[in-house]
């Protein structure tokens, strides 16, 4: 009976006694006979994976149009004697123990996203019996008072420190990811240059693209450098094509796939070469990735609103590890005025993309950089791009295309030929590249694991000569790539 046992744990609190820490016999027989989760339910729960061994059941599968149910936990109405026998409670119990194991499985095996899965927040337990939400202006009061404001502007101040802006001159609020940063600081833009152009490089994150499409905007997508970066020559000759109107773009502080940092002052330096004036453009930097990690790199090019910038975002639970999807979005708070109309009903402007906001990502984020400060955040990020560096070595030791950018640590490699593999350490793959974005969580022994798995695997993928290794000479660059015409 697969699973019993867990179920059983799971369902102990209101089920059965505990003796001397383990559970009676009448009571095992008994709760047996009375739950047999499997039997109940036949398809639900997904079995645990194993630590172990590649078992990854599912074949995942893209139909467009058509939505995948397989693997989904069904919800059933109550039986009418559900409250006296208690096998409701016990079977959602059961459901979320196993969840939880699996959580635990895919945590230990993920290194493909760029989400450090390093934290402690227990302190904030206590938090999630109330209703926090921070709808509306963070720097306006509505009427509604389970709020967290008082987190939330303080972790801005914070990050407008960083970004070096007044106080008294900026805006922002805590979003629900990356993307609505970018939402955010795009539609400002907009606002402020109405028949402005949107520019951003290829390599963008889908997010910027699906602005352009939502709010109509024409859009001209720029080429990149072999590194990922924005190609500012090309950029240059799409500018000077469309002078004669205002210039919108996204700068990509870490791109998705290469974490590629844009060079800011070569944007801003192109932009006046080609006779764009300060009040005929409009940067939003994107730094969903790296945003809090370039402030900590020696040498990296630095954002700021010193420089003629609109806006900065970045996701809270990348990089700075929150639990739940967040973001930060800072801009100036003279733009601010283009968006806000005044909504009667929260007695508050209306300046934000979305209505209801997450009230207990400000209080994570705020625990996290109290904890953390300047200093741990420098350390942490020193610690990734020295892991970084040790996986770019190690797979080009083991004879494998791999390249680093320099502010980065972002790991791009050849993409391993299994996709069950893949799928087991979770990788991201793009054409023929995969890649590991080094967190805080990803350790040397982790690293160590995952190459000696990915060194056996090629020894049985690539066993058969007439199996080429896949050459990623236009992904990488010649330099970077190692199959059979470029090592
Ligand atoms: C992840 C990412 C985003 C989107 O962030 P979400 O928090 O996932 O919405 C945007 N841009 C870049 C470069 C990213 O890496």
């Amino acid at each position: 009976m697969v699973g019993s046992s867990v179920a059983l744990e799971a369902a102990m609190p209101s089920n059965g006694s505990l003796v001397n820490g383990k559970v009676s016999d009448r009571m095992t027989a008994a709760a047996e006979l009375a739950f047999d989760p499997t039997a109940a339910v036949p398809e639900p729960v997904p079995s645990v994976a194993e630590s172990d061994g590649v078992d990854l059941e599912i074949t995942r599968e893209i139909v467009l149009g058509k939505n995948v149910h397989t693997t989904c936990f069904e919800v059933t109405e109550p039986d009418a004697d559900d409250e006296s026998t208690g096998d409701k409670d016990a079977y959602m119990a059961s459901v979320l123990a196993r969840y939880r194991k699996t959580l635990v499985e895919r945590t230990k095996h993920h290194l493909g996203y760029p989400y450090n899965l390093d934290f402690d927040y227990g302190a904030l337990g206590q938090l999630q019996h109330f209703s926090i939400n921070n709808l509306g202006d963070p720097f306006i009061e509505s009427n509604y008072g389970v709020h967290s404001r008082q987190f939330e502007v303080g972790v801005l101040d914070w990050f407008a420190r960083l970004w070096e802006i007044e106080k008294d001159d900026y805006w922002g609020y805590i979003t629900n990811c990356g993307t609505e940063g970018n939402l955010h600081g795009i539609l400002v833009g907009r606002e402020v240059f109405p028949d402005g152009i949107l520019y951003g490089s290829k390599e963008s994150h889908y997010s910027v693209f699906k602005a352009a499409r939502m709010y109509r905007m024409e859009c001209v997508k720029v080429g990149t450098l072999v590194t990922g970066e924005i190609d500012c020559a090309d950029f240059k000759e799409k500018l000077l094509q469309n002078k004669n109107k205002p210039a919108i773009i996204n700068v990509n502080i870490g791109t998705t796939v290469k974490g590629a940092v844009d060079d800011l002052d070569l944007v801003i330096q192109t932009l006046e070469e080609c006779g764009f004036s300060h009040d005929r453009f409009y940067i939003h930097c994107d730094g969903a990735l790296f945003g809090l990690m370039m402030p900590f790199v020696k040498k990296a090019p630095k954002v700021s609103f010193k420089k003629p910038i609109g806006s900065v975002s970045v996701s809270g639970h990348k990089f700075v590890g929150c639990p739940m999807p967040c973001g930060v979005q800072i801009t100036r708070l003279k733009h601010i005025n283009y968006l806000s109309s005044n909504v009667e009903y929260l007695a508050s402007r209306d300046a934000t993309i979305m209505g209801s906001r997450n009230g207990h990502a400000p209080i994570f984020l705020w625990y996290t950089l109290n904890r953390k400060g300047y200093k741990g955040f420098q350390k942490e990020v020193q610690k990734c791009l020295r892991n970084a560096h040790y996986l770019k070595d190690r797979l080009r030791d083991a004879g494998i295309s791999a390249m680093l950018n320099e502010l980065s640590s972002t790991v791009v490699f050849e993409r391993p030929r299994d996709e069950v593999f893949v799928r087991r350490w979770q990788l991201a793959c793009e054409r023929n590249m995969a890649h590991i974005v080094v967190m805080p969580n990803v350790t040397i022994e982790k690293l160590d694991y995952f190459l000696n798995e990915l060194i056996q695997g090629r020894s049985i993928w690539y066993k058969d000569e007439k199996v080429r290794l896949p050459c990623l000479a236009i992904d990488i660059g010649t330099c970077n790539c190692c199959c059979a015409l470029h090592k």
